[in-house]
């Protein structure tokens, strides 16, 4: 039980393994007992030990007896970020999404330390009013929804109103925001949640959020940490997501104070593509577009001349957000079935666009999840945008256009009309120093 206990117990609040979450009178001092106990070789501490052990049998008893009490606020925070941001890449991708849900046009991307020691993502967007910026670290503050009915047709990709609160309740947070037509920005402050006033400030129109020392009164998430160079892959990897997804927004990434990437705004995906992934193996991607009773399913395939071992080359996005999800993972891998060898996976980009209000985006607190109303007309679309576009590229093999998903049997659908054909891609030099699939480094 203790082991369980000290990964879960952070800052001013305990969870225990029963799910349960307290607030021990001597918070402090079981962290502090579990810090030392928990790698210690078994019997080492002793008196330690048995101090924590009676510290928690009585916190235990007290939360049986206790009557059910509103979360303080900041301990509310707390836990939401211990789900919402596991890692830096986390950060980074609500602080993207922030300014991307901002209308923001160039994105600049600070970090030192693969995250840890700093995150500054700068925007050209909105900005905020000195009251909203202000409001924006409260819980549950969001400009993008109103009412259930917003639920249920959300176009943003934040809606929660927790990322703000959540990672300042972590971290040392400041934000600076201006609206174009204020006289000043507002800066402020926040320490372990602790938001300070606010300040006018000069700068120019957006919004700058900087997060330093992530962690830093969270043990247990801070000890997850990777190395610095997996923290830094993991940041890489979410903004290429987020950059294949938004190929009109410029995208600039420093790590400890070096350039790594600078893309410029584009103007199609398969543009993007070559900035951000650049695959020199690759000889074409094929554009597909297909739609049917309000599902569209559209993006580049890559031919069938490489596969991959894992599924790091799928990119899949709904209504524009990043997403995960079996199905469409499935419905590409089956498009792609005879044409590249069992268990290798193909390299695919693809956009499915749908009426908000027939897929849930509100599954998880990372919103990377989502939930289909009719999966199986989600999947024959996909499946067949791509399985046909692949037929029509390859006359010769032994697919045909139209041909049935494996898994699934269902009607057949023309094969669309309106395919763009590309001509031979290459993709520019790469750098070297990058090595293997990363992306291209500034010159
Ligand atoms: P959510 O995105 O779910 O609304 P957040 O906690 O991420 O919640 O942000 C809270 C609010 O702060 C947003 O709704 C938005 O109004 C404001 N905000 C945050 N980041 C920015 C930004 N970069 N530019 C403009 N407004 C922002
Ligand atoms: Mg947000």
């Amino acid at each position: 039980m203790t082991m369980e206990l000290q990964r879960a117990a952070w800052g001013g609040a305990l969870k225990l393994s029963t799910g349960e979450v307290t607030t021990v009178k001597n918070t402090r001092r079981v962290v502090e007992l579990m810090s030392l106990v928990g790698d210690a070789p078994k019997g080492a501490f002793p008196e330690e030990r048995a101090e924590l052990k009676r510290l928690i049998v009585e916190d235990l008893k007290a939360l049986k007896e206790r009557t059910p009490a509103i979360l303080p606020e900041q301990i509310a925070n707390q836990i939401a970020a211990a789900e919402i941001i596991a890692r830096p890449a986390a950060v980074v991708k609500e602080l993207l999404e922030n300014s991307l849900d901002a209308g923001a046009r160039m994105i600049t991307i600070e970090i030192e330390s693969g995250g840890a020691a700093l995150i500054a993502v700068a925007d050209d967007g909105s900005g905020m009013t000195s009251a909203n910026a202000i409001l924006s670290l409260r819980r549950h503050a969001t400009s993008k929804i109103r009412t259930v009915a917003d639920l249920s047709a959300i176009r943003t990709f934040g809606f929660r109103g927790e990322a703000l609160p959540a990672i300042a309740s972590v971290s040392h947070l400041r934000m600076q925001t201006r609206r174009a037509g204020d006289e000043h920005g507002t800066e402020i402050a926040a320490e372990g949640g602790n938001v300070g006033d606010a300040r006018p400030c000069e700068m120019a129109a957006g919004t700058r959020i900087e997060v330093r020392q992530l962690f830093f009164n969270a043990p247990a998430q801070r000890r997850f940490l990777k190395t610095a160079a997996t923290e830094q892959g993991a940041i890489i990897e979410t903004l290429q997501r987020i950059a294949l997804g938004n190929h009109q927004v410029a995208f600039r990434l420093i790590a400890d104070r070096r350039a790594i990437f600078d893309w410029p705004r584009a103007n199609s995906v398969l543009e993007r593509f070559g900035q951000a992934i650049g695959l020199k193996s690759w000889s074409r991607l094929l554009a597909f577009d297909a739609d049917s009773s309000g599902i569209r399913a559209q993006g580049l395939a890559a031919t069938n001349e490489e596969s991959f071992a894992t599924e790091r080359m799928i990119f899949t996005f709904v209504n524009g957000r990043p997403v995960r999800d079996r199905m469409l993972t499935l419905a590409i891998e089956q498009a792609y079935q005879t044409l590249i060898p069992r268990g290798r996976h193909p390299a695919t980009v693809l956009f499915v666009d749908m009426p908000p209000e027939d897929v849930d985006v509100n599954v998880h607190p990372t919103k990377n999840e989502i939930r289909f109303c009719n999966s199986g007309g989600v999947f024959d679309v996909v499946y067949h945008a791509i399985r046909d576009r692949l037929a029509s590229e390859n006359p010769s093999s032994d697919i045909e256009p139209n041909q049935t998903p494996p898994a699934r049997r269902r009607q057949r659908r023309k094969l669309p009309s309106n395919v763009i054909e590309f001509r031979a891609w290459r993709p520019k030099k790469r750098n070297r120093a990058q090595g293997g699939d990363g992306p291209k480094a500034a010159s």
